[in-house]
């Protein structure tokens, strides 16, 4: 029978863990095929285990989305193994928080080139292949902070927002083609980039959330099947805030 992304492939940066994961495994149990890009090659491999285990095809990548030439790479890998790339989902992010005064160059330029560049640099990436078949879904993950701001997280914040503007522009200039690209901003999920937080850090952030609790990964994960669907074929350059209400 067919499932709604059956015989699609799909790339997830950051594919390993966390939200990325969720939404690799949700694309897969919906039919896609999955080829998984982050870091730790261990980590790639153990997820691509458990979507094939779905009974689709995954491709692991060990690659830095920070750097232009290993996702170029990775991206050719994608294309020669399954001849297509209908869906690409910027999701690998990282933190290095610090007030600003005392926010080291080094932790500006680290954040800015994992999230912001990182994004441009997958997205260049697969454009011309989507281009070229006149369709295509994007989605990149963004933050309520990229939002609204957030003490501490000048890099973060930065490069969340220069996502905003990035699927803006790449929404208007991929239109023509039939391409859709869309961001979700995820408010505070439970995954190992907040795992660490003082308790106090926690407690001050779950009380601005109306729902009162903090997100999962597969509640993102269902906000990027939609947006990956064809029920969402009209919407693009959207932001989709996915936050238990904590910015309205
Ligand atoms: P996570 O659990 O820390 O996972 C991050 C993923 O990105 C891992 O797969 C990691 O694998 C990969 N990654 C990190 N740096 C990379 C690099 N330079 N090149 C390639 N892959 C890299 O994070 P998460 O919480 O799931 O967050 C996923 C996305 O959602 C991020 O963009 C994050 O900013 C955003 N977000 C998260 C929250 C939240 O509350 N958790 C809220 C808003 C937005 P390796 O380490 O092996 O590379």
């Amino acid at each position: 029978m067919d499932k709604l992304f059956s015989g699609q492939v799909a790339l997830v940066t950051g594919g390993s863990r966390g939200i990325g994961q969720s939404i690799a495994l949700s694309l897969a149990l919906a039919g896609a095929n999955i080829a998984i890009l982050a870091r730790n090659r261990e980590r790639c491999q153990q997820v691509a285990a458990q979507i094939e285990q779905l009974g689709v095809k995954a491709l692991p990548l060990s690659a830095e989305v920070a750097d232009y030439a290993q996702v170029e790479q990775a991206v050719k890998q994608v294309i020669g193994q399954f001849g297509r790339l209908d869906i690409l989902v910027n999701n690998a992010g990282i933190t290095k928080d610090g007030l600003l005064v005392r926010m080291s160059k080094q932790n500006w330029d680290d954040v800015l080139a994992v999230n912001l560049s990182g994004t441009f640099n997958c997205i260049r990436c697969v454009a011309r292949q989507m281009m070229k078949a006149k369709k295509g879904k994007i989605l990149n993950i963004t933050s309520v902070v990229g939002l609204t701001g957030n003490p501490g997280q000048a890099n973060y914040t930065a490069a969340k927002a220069g996502i905003i503007g990035l699927t803006k522009t790449v929404a208007l200039e991929l239109a023509p083609r039939g391409i859709t690209v869309n961001a979700i901003a995820p408010g505070f999920i439970d995954t190992d980039m907040t795992k660490d937080l003082p308790a106090e850090v926690k407690e001050q952030i779950l009380g601005r959330i109306p729902l009162a609790r903090f997100g999962t990964a597969e509640e993102v994960a269902k906000a990027a099947e939609f947006l990956l669907s064809p029920a969402a074929d009209y919407i693009t350059g959207q932001v989709l805030s996915v936050n238990g209400g904590m910015y309205m």
